[in-house]
């Protein structure tokens, strides 16, 4: 059995309505709090989104860093940012945030989601046998992902590197071999499910697909993640093989646990690991992990 901490990364927010989860965090203060109660929880990186009041995008600088500041007043917590997703189009204005960080180290986070590739994330129904969307392509390019690196690592934020599908794990074996991205790299595996047909099913089979596939010449840490499901069936491969937990109701509402609040989601997964004999990173020991 493995024995190694377990890291848990809590993705609060993303772009998810309230109609799903009441509880998903919009506002700074309401992020902050957020953090403070994962920490307390069991998390020790918080991976969030800036949203207007009404639940919007918010793709504003300043809200990023004022979120930053406020979560480092409330917790020791790992910030991860996002770019923003196909909310924003144009290469350099996803790293606007980011390049203003730069000389703001309160303000700063410490790392930020890097997606290494393209798919289509357009939803499938399968009752109404209809594609909700037909061209929501995320479309990250070679040259995207050069220019998001070499932005972070100019700001000094470690890029955390998502994986949808296995073409993504090679291009973050590539990116390493570049020495654009630092060893340890941070790789998340990020699973589908809920009618998202662009990354590997949420299951023990989809999880050992990437697992099998991780660069074995590099030094990783990997996490995974599922957008629109359950996180149980790779969580349970992650623990077995060595890899950390990302889960949070940004991602998925939990009705099994009948709809909680993250802090909820990070203490669940954090008895499942120790149930796995695998205890909890705090941040520091995270930091250390991570290289940060
Ligand atoms: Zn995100």
């Amino acid at each position: 059995m493995n024995k190694k901490k377990t890291i848990i990364m809590v993705r609060v927010n993303e772009y998810t309505s309230r109609e799903l989860n009441k509880n998903i965090p919009f506002t700074p203060d309401e992020i902050a709090e957020t953090a403070r109660e994962c920490e307390k929880a069991g998390a020790s990186i918080i991976h969030f989104h800036a949203r207007k009041s009404n639940g919007d995008p918010s793709h504003d600088p300043e809200v990023y860093l004022e979120i930053v500041s406020k979560i480092r007043e409330r917790s020791s917590l790992i910030i991860d940012s996002t770019l923003g997703q196909i909310t924003v189009k144009n290469t350099k204005e996803r790293t606007s945030h980011i390049r203003k960080m730069k000389d703001q180290p309160m303000k700063r986070a410490d790392m930020a989601a890097l997606d290494v590739g393209s798919t289509n994330i357009d939803t499938y129904d399968y009752k109404t046998k209809k594609f909700l969307s037909t061209n929501k392509t995320y479309h990250n390019s070679i040259e995207t992902c050069l220019s998001l690196a070499n932005d972070m690592d100019n700001a000094g934020v470690k890029p955390h590197l998502t994986c949808w599908t296995l073409p993504f794990l090679r291009t973050a074996d590539a990116l390493i071999d570049m020495g654009i991205v630092k060893e340890p790299a941070f790789v998340q595996l990020a699973f589908c499910e809920g009618g998202i047909l662009g990354g590997h099913p949420c299951t023990i089979d989809g999880a050992l697909a990437f697992i099998r596939m991780m660069p074995v010449k590099k030094i990783i840490e990997w996490t995974v993640t599922c957008k629109g499901g359950n996180l149980i069936p790779a969580a349970a491969v992650a623990l077995e093989h060595g890899g950390h937990l990302s889960p949070g109701i940004g991602d998925y509402a939990y009705p099994e646990l009948k709809y909680p609040d993250n802090a909820k989601v990070v203490k669940f997964f954090a008895n499942l690991s120790r149930g796995y004999g695998r205890d909890i990173a705090n941040s520091d020991e995270a930091r250390l992990m991570l290289g940060l």
